[in-house]
This record gives C-alpha cells, sequence and structure tokens, in this order.
C-alpha cells in the first residue's frame, strides 16, 4: 500500500526559489534536502505572490505588535490592508491541502515566526514580533506545526516539528 502524501508549506525562498526582496533565495539544505525527500513541500511566497514584485522595495512592520502595518521602508507605501486580504484567501486555498506543517523564513515581516522587529513611534525596533501572514497562519491553523529555519538547525527542534508533523498527518488520515 502508498504511503499517504504529507504534506508541509515552505516559504519559497528557502526552497531556492528567487522571490526576496533583492532577486535572491535563501536556500535552506534541511527543508530541500530532507524535508523535501519525505513530504510534498508547498511553496507560498507572500509578498511576490501579493504582487509585489522581484526585485522589490523592503517592507517593515510598524506600530501594535499584535497587529501591526506592513509599510514601504523608502515610499512608505501602505500594504497592510492588501497583505491581509491576500493572506486571508491564501490560507483558505491552502486549506484544501490539509498542510501538517509550515516551515517559515525567520525575521520577515511576512513570514518570520518569532522576535520580529516591529518599529515603534520612537522608531526603535521592538523584537517581538510576527510576519502577517505567519501571524494570520498561526492564528487560523492552531495545530499545524509552524517552525522557522533557525530554530530548525536545533536537533532537537527539529525531532518534536517532526514528531508533530506525524501526529497530524496520522490524524487527518484516520480522522475519530
Ligand atoms: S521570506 Fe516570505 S515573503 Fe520573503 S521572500 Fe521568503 S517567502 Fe517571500
Amino acid at each position: 500500500m502508498s504511503r499517504p502524501i504529507i504534506r508541509i508549506g515552505v516559504s519559497a525562498c528557502l526552497m531556492g526559489e528567487k522571490v526576496r526582496y533583492d532577486g535572491n533565495h535563501r536556500r535552506n539544505s534541511f527543508v530541500t534536502d530532507i524535508l523535501a525527500e519525505h513530504f510534498e513541500l508547498v511553496p507560498v511566497c507572500p509578498e511576490a505572490e501579493l504582487g509585489m514584485g522581484v526585485p522589490r522595495e523592503t517592507v517593515d512592520l510598524e506600530g501594535d505588535v499584535a497587529a501591526p502595518k506592513m509599510i514601504g521602508t523608502h515610499s512608505r507605501k501602505d500594504w497592510t490592508a492588501s497583505m491581509n486580504d491576500w493572506t486571508r484567501q491564501k490560507i483558505e486555498e491552502l486549506a484544501s491541502l490539509n498542510l501538517c506543517g509550515f516551515v517559515m523564513k525567520k525575521g520577515s515581516p511576512s513570514c518570520g515566526v518569532h522576535r520580529v522587529p516591529v518599529i515603534q513611534e520612537n522608531r526603535e525596533p521592538l523584537s517581538e514580533g510576527r510576519g502577517l501572514f505567519a501571524m494570520a497562519y498561526m492564528k487560523t491553523c492552531p495545530d499545524v506545526p509552524v517552525e522557522d529555519e533557525l530554530r530548525l538547525e536545533d536537533p532537537q527542534v527539529q525531532k518534536e516539528f517532526l514528531a508533530r508533523v506525524y501526529d497530524l498527518s496520522s490524524l487527518s488520515n484516520n480522522p475519530s
């Protein structure tokens, strides 16, 4: 009997796709050499898919750490509403794929999971935020394990992440 397909979402730049603001990628060997062997990877690049362009202006998170705005670094263009709208639609689309995990790019104003800088009124960053896509995904899909590539360098974090991926996939394949 063939094994069921287990799908994991991945920030597309970690898969080697040249979608970063500077036209580069951040290929991550744990993703491309280990995860890709065992799982079907689903690449997502919120900024490129939203149509912000490649290359593009960098954006920053600003204001309320729990609900920050996404603002162009030099132009001051406010991307918040369009990113949040795109994110809602993308999460709905991803629901049909039953993702069992997500690996996100660290520090990104879209994909960052932990300690993403959010600029305060005094222009100082508070490193307590989360990227807009990552935040919405984790709120909407609280059972899906989400990690960033930096934390996944730790073998213990890898082990726990993979255990949660397999647990969720067995629940999805054998619903009670
Ligand atoms: S961190 Fe996220 S938004 Fe930025 S390039 Fe990678 S996938 Fe795209």
